[in-house]
């Protein structure tokens, strides 16, 4: 999508610090990093959130999911833990429409989350 933030680092308009990259996804560090690890995973297809995606993505989810447990070994936090945040929709403050992972950890993560 053309004036897409995410779509733009896809592209490599935007540059990025990229962690990981195959056909289906890109991973890359948050540009406000809210822990010592917080990197993004995004879909290559575009598409805006949790609430755009149907079973025709199920596969695609499940995938990231894996994938983001991969990237946190890459991370050096699979054994001290991690989170993965999914934002849908305005209270839970999403502010970018391309679907996103957030993967977390390299600290004590609270919770609830705020
Ligand atoms: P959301 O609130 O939509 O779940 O998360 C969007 C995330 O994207 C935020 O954590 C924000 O810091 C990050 N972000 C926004 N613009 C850029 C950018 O241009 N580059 C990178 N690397 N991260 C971005
Ligand atoms: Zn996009």
């Amino acid at each position: 999508m053309a004036d897409c933030i995410f779509c733009k680092i896809i592209n490599r308009e935007i540059p990025a610090r990229i962690v990981y990259e195959d056909e289906k996804i890109l991973a890359f560090d948050d540009i406000r990093p809210q822990a010592p690890v917080h990197t993004l995973i995004i879909p290559k297809e575009h598409f805006s959130s949790l609430k755009e995606a149907d079973e025709s993505r199920a596969e695609l989810l499940g995938y990231i999911l894996l994938k983001a447990r991969e990237i946190a070994a890459l991370k050096g936090i699979e054994a001290s833990g991690f989170r993965i945040v999914l934002n849908t929709g305005p209270d839970s403050g999403q502010e970018v429409f391309h679907l996103h992972f957030h993967l977390l950890g390299g600290r004590q993560l609270g919770w609830p989350p705020g």
